[in-house]
């Protein structure tokens, strides 16, 4: 469980500023969610936290440790996307494995996950079987593991890709409008599914979503976000009653 410190992050495209000295600081296991129109820099704030975008300027520390010479990889967080990403031809089961597979053999060979057990790693692979059910039972899957991916419904993928992510105990969990392509009831069932997976795990979520009751419904603070700029950080019930913009009580639909 970590903080993430965002510390004067600016981002330029060109001639374009994206992000304009942003200051955010999460606290260790808190359910953060970076609100805003499509378009104001949410993705992009996200990417940087994850190290798969370069800053302009500013820094991100995790868990009070800079991170911005650091690899995405070597961050230890875990991103959850809209679209799943999952391996066609795996199982479900072999799906979820594969971060343990790529972590556990490292250094041994090059891509090892598929079935490649290696000498007396007999203990490895029940350890990682282990693992697998208890992370598919969590998220209600552990009947699926022996399916493939094209035999699953949208939710159940996503809760493959969460599994996944979670496997990895990553410091902080990043998700960007991880539920934008399921239906609109779906949707509300799995905004429930993840902030309980929240508490259950502890660890520090950041959410990225256009939808404000996404928003409201699930986080312990936001941050509105409109032009690259954060706009106020706090909890949904203090946006909605108290917001410090005539932005932010627009998008919201504050009652002011
Ligand atoms: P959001 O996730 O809030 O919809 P993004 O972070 O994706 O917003 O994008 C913020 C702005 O940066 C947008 O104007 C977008 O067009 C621009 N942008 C994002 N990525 C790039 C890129 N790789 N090159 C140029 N402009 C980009
Ligand atoms: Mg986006």
């Amino acid at each position: 469980m970590a903080g993430i410190d965002i510390d004067g992050i600016t981002k330029n495209f060109g001639r374009t500023e994206v992000l304009r000295r942003v200051d955010l600081d999460i606290r260790a296991g808190e359910f953060m969610t970076l609100v805003g129109p499509s378009g104001c820099g949410k993705s992009t704030l996200l990417r940087i936290v994850a190290g798969l975008e370069l800053q302009s300027s500013g820094s991100v520390r995790i868990a009070d440790t800079p991170v911005d010479s650091l690899r995405p990889r070597d961050r230890d967080l875990a991103m959850v996307f809209q679209s799943y990403a999952l391996y066609p031809h795996l199982t479900v089961g072999e799906n979820i494995a594969v971060p343990l597979r790529m972590r556990r053999l490292k250094g041994h060979q090059r891509w090892p996950y598929l079935g490649a057990f290696m000498p007396g790693a007999r203990g490895i692979e029940r350890a990682i079987a282990a693992e697998v059910e208890a992370v598919a039972a969590m998220l209600d899957i552990g009947h699926l593991l022996a399916r493939k991916p094209g035999q699953l419904s949208g939710g159940q993928r996503q809760r493959v890709a969460l599994g996944r992510a979670m496997v990895r105990h990553p410091k902080a969990f990043l998700m960007d409008e991880p539920l934008s392509n399921l239906d609109a009831k779906l949707r509300v069932h799995m905004r429930a599914e993840i902030a309980q997976l929240h508490r259950r795990l502890g660890t520090t979520f950041i959410y990225v979503t256009h939808d404000q009751a996404e928003a409201m419904t699930m986080s312990d603070r936001i941050a509105v976000m409109m032009d690259g700029a954060v706009l106020q950080v706090a909890s949904p019930d203090t946006v909605y009653n108290d917001p410090t913009d005539i932005r932010v009580a627009e998008f919201i639909g504050s009652p002011k």
